[in-house]
C-alpha cells in the first residue's frame, strides 16, 4: 500500500514536493490556512485588475523543465524571455539604465560613466559563472545529512573563491566597477534573497551570471500565478487534494513519531509522512514549541527584508514606465545601512514598481494600467506598528509621480495596501520577513533548517527558510532533495 504523506501549506514548495511525491508512489494531501494556494506566489484580482502578489520575476527556467520531466508533464504554463530585464532609474537624474542582456547594447547604456565597460563586465561575470558552476551541484543542490559531509564539500570548493565567501558583493563589485551606477544596479540581485549587497556574500554574485549569461528572465503569460493554476490542474488529475482554511496549530506524537497534526477546529490529521511548508523554522517554534525557535532565538537570528507592498488600478495607461522598474536614490550604502533596522519616512525611498499591463494585457481593462509597487522595509521586530501605513503609500505615490513626471494619484481607481504585519498574518511569516531567513554564512548549507526534523523520523520541510533557500527555482530544488531524503528513508513501492 503507498504510504500517505500530509503537507502543511500549499506554497510553491508544497505543490512541487507533492506532484513529485505523487509521481513516486506516495499518496498526498494538503492543509492549506487559506482560502487560495501558491502562498507568497500568490495572485488579488480587484475591481477588474489582475496582480501577482509577490513574485514577478521567473528565473532558471531550466529547474522548472528538471520539474517537469520528473513528474512526466507538460509545461503546464507558458514563459517568454525578457530582454530588456529592467529599467533603473536614480534620483536628480533623467538618465534611464535599460538593462539588456546582450552586453554591446548594455555597454552603451554606461557609456560616458563607466570607461571600458564591456570588457569589466565579461569578467565580473566569468568570475561569477565560474562560482556558479563550481558550487551548483557540490553544494546547493544535494542534502548534507551531517556536518562532517558539509565542511567535505567546502574543502572541496576551489581555492580561488574563498575569499568571495568572506568579501561581500558591494566589496566584490567595487573591484570590478568605478561607477557608483554600475555596482548599485548589478548588486539589485542582493535584494533577490532579501538582503542588502553590503550584508550579502560575494558568491551570490552568482545570481548576475544567472540573470545576465546562464538562463535570464521571462514573463509567464497571463502573470506569475499561472505557474500555481498550471500545477493545480495537474494536481486534480492525480487526486491530490487541498483541505483550505485548515491551520495547523498543534500536533500529537506516539512512540517518538509524529502521529498527527491539529488543526484550528481540534482535527487530528494523521498520516504516516508529514512535510512541513509552513516557515520551517517558524514552524519548529510555534508548532512544535522547540526551545532552539522560541520567539527570543529566532528574534536573534537574521532575516529577510519585509515588504511593503501596493496594487494600484488606474483609468488610464502611464507613459514613461516599463514592465519592470527600480527607482534608487544616491546614497546606497548609507541607506542600506538604515533600511533593515531604522525606517525613517522622511528618507527618500528607493522601490520596486511592476507594471505588469504592459505585457500582459489580460490584467487590466483596455486602456487602464494595473501597477505594483514593491517597497523593502524593516520587519516587524524593528518596527511592530504600521499604523502609519496610509502615510508611507502617500509619500510613495508622490516620489514615483514625481519620478516620471506624471501624477498617477489622480488616476487611482483600485488600492490595496499590504504592510508587514498583512504578510506576517496572511501566510505566517516571522515578523512579516518577505523571502524568510536570510542567507549569511550562519544560515546556508547544514546551518539552515534542516529539510528532515531533528526529532521526528517521519517528519520533513520544503519552503524558503530550508534549504537551498528562497526564491521560485530554489522552491524546485527544495522540493527535489526533500523528495530525494524522503524516498531514501521511507520508500517502499
Ligand atoms: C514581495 C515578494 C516578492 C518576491 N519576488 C520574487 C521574484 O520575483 N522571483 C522569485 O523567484 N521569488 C520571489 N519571491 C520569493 C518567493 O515568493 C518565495 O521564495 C516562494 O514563493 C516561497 O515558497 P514556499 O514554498 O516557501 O511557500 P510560501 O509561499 O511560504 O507558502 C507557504 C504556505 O503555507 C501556508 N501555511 C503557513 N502556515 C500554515 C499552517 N500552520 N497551517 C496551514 N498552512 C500554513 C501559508 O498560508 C502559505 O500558503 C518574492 C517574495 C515576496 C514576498
Amino acid at each position: 500500500m503507498s504510504k500517505h504523506v500530509l503537507i502543511t501549506g500549499a506554497g510553491l514548495g508544497a505543490l512541487a514536493t507533492a506532484l513529485r511525491l505523487s509521481t513516486d508512489g506516495y499518496t498526498v494531501e494538503l492543509l492549506e490556512k487559506n482560502k487560495q494556494a501558491g502562498g507568497r506566489l500568490n495572485r488579488l484580482q480587484k475591481d477588474g485588475f489582475t496582480f501577482d502578489m509577490g513574485p514577478t520575476f521567473f528565473s532558471m527556467s531550466y529547474e522548472f523543465k528538471e520539474f517537469i520531466e520528473y513528474c512526466n508533464m507538460e509545461m503546464p504554463f507558458r514563459f517568454i524571455e525578457l530582454d530588456p530585464l529592467y529599467v533603473v532609474n536614480f534620483s536628480g537624474s533623467s538618465r534611464k539604465y535599460t538593462i539588456y542582456k546582450d552586453l554591446k547594447k548594455l555597454a552603451a547604456e554606461f557609456e560616458g560613466i563607466e570607461p571600458d565597460f564591456e570588457r569589466k563586465v565579461e569578467r565580473y561575470l566569468k568570475k561569477a559563472g565560474a562560482i556558479f558552476h563550481d558550487t551548483e551541484y557540490t553544494m546547493v543542490k544535494r542534502n548534507f545529512r551531517n556536518i562532517r559531509e558539509f565542511a567535505g564539500v567546502v574543502r572541496d570548493v576551489p581555492l580561488k573563491h574563498s575569499p568571495m565567501i568572506f568579501r561581500s558583493m558591494w566589496s566584490e563589485l567595487s573591484r570590478h566597477f568605478d561607477s557608483y551606477e554600475a555596482r548599485v544596479i548589478f548588486s539589485l540581485v542582493a535584494f533577490f534573497l532579501g538582503d542588502t549587497p553590503f550584508a550579502t556574500p560575494a558568491v551570490y554574485s552568482l545570481l548576475n551570471y544567472t540573470e545576465m549569461k546562464h538562463d535570464g528572465y521571462y514573463n509567464v503569460e497571463g502573470g506569475m500565478y499561472k505557474i500555481v493554476e498550471g500545477l493545480l490542474k495537474e494536481m486534480e488529475k492525480r487526486g491530490i487534494r487541498i483541505h483550505y482554511e485548515t491551520e495547523v496549530q498543534a500536533y500529537s506524537e506516539k512512540d517518538g513519531k509524529l502521529d498527527a497534526l491539529i488543526d484550528q477546529h481540534g482535527k487530528h490529521w494523521k498520516a504516516d509522512l508529514f512535510v512541513i511548508n509552513s516557515d520551517a523554522a517558524w514552524f519548529r517554534g510555534k508548532v512544535f514549541r522547540r526551545p532552539g525557535f522560541s520567539e527570543e532565538k529566532l528574534d536573534k537570528r537574521k532575516w529577510t527584508i519585509a515588504p511593503f507592498t501596493m496594487y494600484l488600478g488606474l483609468d488610464t495607461k502611464v507613459p514613461g514606465i516599463e514592465h519592470h522598474n527600480y527607482f534608487l536614490g544616491r546614497n546606497f550604502e548609507q541607506y542600506a545601512g538604515k533600511v533593515l533596522k531604522h525606517f525613517d519616512i522622511n528618507e527618500r525611498p528607493y522601490y520596486y514598481v511592476n507594471v505588469p499591463s504592459k505585457h500582459n494585457p489580460d490584467t487590466a481593462p483596455p486602456g487602464k494600467e494595473a501597477i505594483f509597487i514593491l517597497f523593502p522595509v524593516t520587519d516587524r521586530r524593528f518596527k511592530p506598528d504600521w499604523s502609519d501605513r496610509e502615510e508611507i503609500a502617500d509619500r510613495l505615490l508622490q516620489d514615483l509621480s514625481e519620478r516620471i513626471a506624471f501624477d498617477i494619484r489622480p488616476h487611482i481607481i483600485s488600492s490595496t495596501i499590504l504592510d508587514p504585519s498583512d504578510w506576517e498574518k496572511m501566510f505566517n511569516l516571522y515578523r512579516g520577513s518577505g523571502l524568510g531567513l536570510a542567507h549569511n554564512l550562519g544560515q546556508i548549507g547544514y546551518f539552515r533548517p534542516k529539510n528532515k526534523d531533528e526529532k521526528f523520523n517521519n517528519v520533513y520541510y520544503v519552503g524558503a527558510s530550508t534549504v537551498p533557500g528562497t526564491g521560485l527555482p530554489m522552491m524546485m530544488v527544495g522540493s527535489r532533495l526533500v523528495t530525494q531524503r524522503i524516498n531514501d528513508e521511507h520508500r517502499t513501492v
